[in-house]
Order: C-alpha cells, then sequence, then structure tokens
C-alpha cells in the first residue's frame, strides 16, 4: 500500500478496549506474570508500552526497516545509535557538515570515550578511502546538510560502505520517509529527530531510530540503561502526528519549491539554496532520489547582515525561531543561531555566512507565503 495509508493503519492491529485510537498509557509500570523474564518486564523506562510499540511498528514499516525504536529526542537517537554501534577504538567517517549538536558529540564528547572521527566531503567520494583506517567501523551522512541544503552522494556512501564492511547510518531529519527512505538504497541504519517533521506541530522533542532489528535491539539495550525514553504523552503526540505526516510534507515542498522560485527571481536575492531548484549543484541527484525536495531552503540578500535583519523584522507569518518542520514556518539567521557556537572564520569555510537566512516553511497557503515575502523584500 501506499505510504499515505500506511502512515495511519500500519501497527494498529491492536484496538484497546475498542478505542480507535491508542489512548495515553499513563502507567510507570505493568503487571508481569509468574514465569516471565527481563526481557518480558513492560516498564515505561524500557520503551515497551503500547504507546511506544506502535509506534515502533508504524516507523519500521513506513521506513521499510525490520524495527524502530523512538527516543526522547533526536540527540538522543544519534548518540545512543553511535555509541551502541561503536566501542572504545572504533573510528568513524562522518560528514564535515552537520547538525550542531551532532557535530559537538563527535567532536567533544566521543574521544573522550576512545571514539574517534575523521570528516569527509559528501561530494567528493574520491578523497573517501583516504580516510580509512583498521578500526574504521562506520560512515555516517545527513540526507540535505544545514543551512546549506546540499546532497551528499548518497549512492556512493552505501557502495562505499559495502566495499569496506562499514555500518551506514544516515540522519534523514530534513527529507522524512515520505521524500526519501534511504534504507530502500541501502543504508543500514536510519536516523531522526523526530521533533521535526514527523511530530510536525513543534511540541515535542523526540528521536528515531530504523534498521535491521539486531542493530536496533543493540541500541535499545544501550537506550535502556542511558534512560533516553519518550514519554507516553509525547509517544501519542508523535503517533498523532505521523498519521498526517505524508499531507503535510506535500505542502512543506511545494511551499519551499515555489518560495525558492519566487526569491531566485528578485533582484535583491543573490543566492538561493534549495535542492528542488534546477540551479542547485545537486538537483539531478534530489530529483532521482527524493520525492520532493522538503521544506527547508536557505538565502543571501544582496545588502548582507543588515537587509536580512530588515527582512525578518519586516516578514508578518514567519516566526523568528530555530527547528523546522513544524506547521508554522520559521525564520532564522544561522550566524545568530544554530551556529552562533562557530566563529565567523569557521562558518565562512563552511559557507555560511553572516548574512544567510534560513528559511523552515510550514504549510500556510503558497500564495499568503510568497505574499509576505513578497511585501516584506519591498521595505528591504
Ligand atoms: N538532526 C538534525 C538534522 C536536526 O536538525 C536536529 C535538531 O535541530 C537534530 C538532529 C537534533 O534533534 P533534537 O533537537 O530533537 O534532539
Amino acid at each position: 500500500m501506499h505510504i499515505q495509508t500506511r502512515l495511519i493503519h500500519a501497527g494498529e492491529e491492536q484496538k484497546i478496549a475498542g478505542a480507535v485510537v491508542t489512548p495515553i498509557f499513563q502507567s510507570a509500570t505493568f503487571t508481569s506474570e509468574e514465569g516471565q523474564g527481563y526481557d518480558d518486564i513492560r516498564y515505561l523506562r524500557l520503551n515497551n508500552t503500547p504507546n511506544h510499540n506502535v509506534l515502533h511498528a508504524k516507523l519500521a514499516d513506513i521506513c521499510g526497516g525490520e524495527a524502530a525504536l523512538v527516543t526522547g529526542s533526536g540527540m538522543a537517537a544519534i548518540v545512543t545509535a553511535l555509541l551502541a554501534l561503536l566501542k572504545s577504538g572504533d573510528h568513524l567517517l562522518i560528514q564535515d557538515c552537520l547538525y550542531g549538536g551532532t557535530h559537538s558529540f563527535v567532536s567533544q564528547d566521543a574521544p573522550d570515550l576512545g571514539i574517534n572521527c575523521d570528516f569527509i566531503a559528501g561530494n567528493a567520494p574520491e578523497t573517501w578511502a583516504a580516510k580509512l583506517k583498521p578500526e574504521t567501523k562506520a560512515i555516517y551522512v545527513e540526507t540535505m546538510t544545514n543551512p546549506l541544503l546540499e546532497v551528499a552522494d548518497l549512492e556512493a556512501v552505501v557502495a562505499f560502505a559495502r566495499a569496506h564492511g562499514l555500518l551506514s547510518l544516515i540522519d534523514n531529519t530534513f527529507a522524512s520517509p515520505c521524500n526519501f527512505r534511504p534504507l530502500e538504497i541501502g543504508f543500514d541504519i536510519e536516523l531522526h529527530s523526530a521533533t521535526k517533521y514527523l511530530n510536525g506541530h513543534s511540541d515535542i522533542v523526540a528521536g528515531a531510530i530504523v534498521g535491521a532489528a539486531e542493530h536496533v535491539g543493540a541500541i535499545a539495550h544501550k537506550l535502556n540503561r542511558f534512560g533516553g525514553t519518550l514519554d507516553t504523552h509525547a509517544c501519542f503526540l508523535l503517533h498523532r502526528g505521523l498519521k498526517t505526516l505524508s499531507l503535510r510534507m506535500r505542502q512543506h515542498d511545494e511551499n519551499a519549491l515555489q518560495l525558492a522560485r519566487m526569491l531566485a527571481e528578485d533582484p535583491q536575492v543573490v543566492q538561493v539554496n534549495y535542492p528542488g531548484l534546477q540551479s542547485h549543484p545537486q538537483y539531478e541527484r534530489a530529483k532521482r532520489l527524493f520525492a520532493g525536495a522538503g521544506g527547508v531552503l536557505s538565502l543571501e540578500l544582496r545588502g548582507g547582515v543588515a537587509a536580512a535583519e530588515r527582512l525578518l523584522a519586516a516578514l508578518q507569518l514567519p516566526a523568528s525561531a530555530p527547528s523546522l518542520g513544524g506547521v508554522e514556518t520559521l525564520i532564522t539567521r544561522p550566524a545568530t543561531t544554530s551556529h552562533s557556537s562557530m566563529s565567523p572564520a569557521e562558518r565562512a569555510a563552511i559557507g555560511v555566512g553572516d548574512s544567510l537566512v534560513r528559511v523552515a516553511c510550514g504549510i500556510e497557503a503558497t500564495e499568503d507565503l510568497c505574499a509576505d515575502f513578497t511585501q516584506a523584500l519591498a521595505e528591504v
């Protein structure tokens, strides 16, 4: 069946007391029967209440994985997966442009635990082999980089991992399983900040991990000990949000595409980064691999920082806030938010100028969003 149908029906076999919607199980512990072992214990921290189980079944189904696991945040998913799959002495190849929390973890925390990494350029596969070590165990990328929306050579990542016996991990937050299903092209582990598109309403933090039962099981054991469970109330909201993912993604994609096209024509705009634009360097790859190019774009204005600030002030619909994937459009200047911990020189080295503006399109009417940008650009 289509993903729209599976988002609604997959994993829903168990109708509890006839309820059409899985109710919130606000219970820390559950009764057990004589003769049951540790693996049969049901306890909230073990992520195995009915609220967790229905999410696990649905996520595994829509991503095309054997098993799935939800976590207390996207960072809990990323860190727990890496610590479950790598041990002291292991080495990781990881994309150079990453979500800030992931970058900080692999560069600051993981080395303290004996796990070292080397950064790789996502679009220069010919340079990766030189960074391999006998102890290299995994390769990690993001579907689209933030905030420049670069699309790494994802097929080359899979081929490289297979050729060198590495596990391949991908943070698929920016695409969502509606736009791209990495397991279908051979990735081993798919990670999400479910805070974003999967939940879709900017009202919880959550994470998700999908892959082979063997890997997800090992990560689940680690998560149980680290205590990174997802609370059942947040599970309920994530479950509700997931059912409309496909409808929402269609509008996120459409809004970002139309806004990107409009901005690209505006004389005040010098650069628009969006993989759905033909001018994007990886447009052909995005078209081949993705059902849609997602809801996030970034732009540079001719007037630099002052113009960017005037644009943010003049816009009426978007809220000025970090994050993405909710129904409302959000706008930020990464130099002052997501990338503020980097020096201007470090930011310049990865192409994030101080005047760069990132727009995370919501699901408002495309015409209203574009009209708001038109009036705001007139004020710039
Ligand atoms: N991965 C990506 C691509 C993100 O954008 C984020 C958060 O912005 C995360 C991971 C971390 O997710 P969370 O904030 O849910 O921990």
